[in-house]
Order: structure tokens, then sequence, then C-alpha cells
């Protein structure tokens, strides 16, 4: 019998330096992995070029590599798969799931129901588009059954895709591919068995889990990490003034994500050196030990700008 090795992999977006918040996703993939043996890789989410920063990949990758976790294999970019976006797009529209739209945001906006997840799209364009209307968004029919994601750490979270989310966006009115396409296409091209990253990607799992059912692709095992947050019960982000982890504070900051995820720490922790935390972090990653929440309080010196 064929025995799959475990495959996990850190997907962060360019849009700036890593932060304590990306950190606590780049580590919490990276034990997992090595706590099992298996590989973990790294792909650069630069998919949304309006929302990158310049220099911010590079950045990351030397972050990383300071911090000493190391990856396998070459660094993937999304910005450079697109015939794989488009050759799923096509395999979609053959089977029928898709339909181009002609409503803006703001039109949606104004006729959907707010979940908690954004506006519902309201079918509008579900039957063809309105007279006078031309093409913007390429969406994904959607349907009226709930989707489970089973997760390692969280609450199942059960999801009516049809009702919660709508027929949702494969193909931006800008035309670049959404965030939910690519994440399916790479991971199963990546072969991917586990993605552990951050439970603010919770909701958007079923969709994911959808898109991978339409396009005959796997199911990766997941595990969502609670999002560190502000004392406002903000994801730490650029608009919320996180602070970027520098390199001199690299070994605090893995004793503080350790922390964070309440992993067992050896008895002097700042004295270990690098090698030595990142040994006993790999050896005593203990699951069943982190919060169970979607959230967690970030520590207070991560929050404020320098
Ligand atoms: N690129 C996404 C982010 O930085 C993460 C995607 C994922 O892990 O699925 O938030």
């Amino acid at each position: 019998m064929a025995i799959t090795r475990y495959r996990g992999r850190f997907a962060p977006s360019p849009t700036g330096p890593l932060h304590f918040g990306s950190l606590v996703a780049a580590m919490g993939s990276y034990l997992d992995a090595r706590h099992q043996q298996g590989e973990w890789l790294l792909r650069i989410e630069d998919l949304d070029p309006p929302r990158e920063i310049a220099g911010a990949s590079d950045h990351i990758l030397r972050t990383l590599e300071q911090f000493g976790m190391t990856w396998d294999g070459p660094v993937s970019y999304q910005s450079q798969r697109s015939q794989h976006y488009d050759a799923a797009l096509n395999q979609l529209w053959q089977q029928g799931v898709l339909y181009h739209c002609g409503c803006s945001r703001q039109e949606i906006a104004d006729s959907a129901v707010q979940t908690e997840a954004g506006p519902v799209y309201p079918g509008t364009c579900r039957n063809g588009l309105p007279p006078g209307r031309s093409p913007r968004s390429v969406r994904v029919h959607t349907e009226a059954i709930a989707i489970s994601v089973p997760d390692r750490l969280q609450a199942p979270l059960q999801q009516q895709l049809a009702s919660e989310i709508g027929d949702f966006v494969v193909r931006r009115a800008d035309k670049l591919f959404s965030y939910q396409l690519a994440v399916v296409v790479d991971d199963a091209a990546q072969q991917v068995t586990d993605v552990v990253r951050g439970a603010d990607l919770l909701d958007s799992t079923p969709r994911q889990m959808y898109l991978q059912q339409l396009l005959g692709l796997p199911t990766p095992s997941y595990l969502h990490l609670p999002v560190a947050v502000n004392s406002a019960r903000a994801k730490l982000s650029k608009q919320t003034l996180a602070q970027a982890v520098t390199v001199d504070d690299r070994h605090t900051a893995v004793i503080d994500v350790l922390r964070f995820l309440q992993q067992p720490l050896p008895e002097s922790p700042q004295d270990a050196s690098r090698d030595e935390l990142w040994q006993w972090a790999i050896d005593h990653w203990d699951v069943t030990a982190i919060p169970n929440s979607r959230t967690l309080p970030a520590p207070m010196e991560y929050l404020q700008p320098t």
C-alpha cells in the first residue's frame, strides 16, 4: 500500500513583512510538518498585484531563513501559474457550473443579505446576464447542501454555501483569478496533504472543498490555528499597525509564538541556542495543547508600530 508522506505548506501573500500573526501561521505549519517528518513547501501567493508591496516576497523569504525555517524544493509563485488556473476554469466551464456576472460590488452590497462572511450574492445573473449588462466576473453555481469542514483543532464548521455565501467569484472583474480557485489548484498540484493556516480562513474552506469536489481533486486535512488579534479583536495586519517581526528579536519571537500556541517550552528557553530551541519545539509540538478558539490576543509588544 502506498504511504502518503505528509506534505505541508506556508502560503503568504506578499502584502508586507511578516508580523506576529503571519509568523504564527509560518511556525505552526512548519512545526506540524517537521514533527511528522514531513515536507514543508513555500508558496508565494502573488496573485493580486494591486495589493502587493514591492520587495515583500524577498523580505518574507529572507525572514524565514533568518528565523531558521528552511523549506523543501523551489519556492512556487502564483504569478507564474496562470495557465493552470485557466485550465481549471475551462474544466468548470465545460461542466456547466460557471456563469458570467455583470454586477458591481456596490450593486451586490445594496441588494444582498449580509452574513459574517460578507454579502451573500443574490443570484442576479445566475440565469443569464440581464439585458444591457456586460460580463464582469465569473461565478460558480453553489448548491443548497451543507458542507462540513473537519478540522484537527476547531469545532467542525458546517456551512451552506448557497444561503451563507452564494455563488462565488472564481475570476474577478479585473480578470485576476480568485484566491479560492488558485489555492485549490495549487494545493492539489503540489500534493499538499495538510493545510495549517489561520482560522480567519476557516470560512473560506467550504468554498475550497466545493471546488475540490467539482474539479475532482483531493481534500487535504485542515488545521486552523487561532488568529492573533489586537485589543479591538481585529486580526493583526498592516491596517491594524502590526509590527513587523525584526531580526534582532527573533529568538524571543519564536518563544512568544510557542507561548501563544501554548506549546511546552524548555526550562530556560532564552538560554537555548537557535537550533536547540527549534529541535525542542519540533519534538514537543502538540496540537492538543493549542486552544481551540478562532482568535487569541497577541502579546502587546507586537501591536505597536515602531
Ligand atoms: N495567502 C493567504 C494569506 O496570506 C493564505 C492562504 C492559505 O494558507 O490558504 O492569508
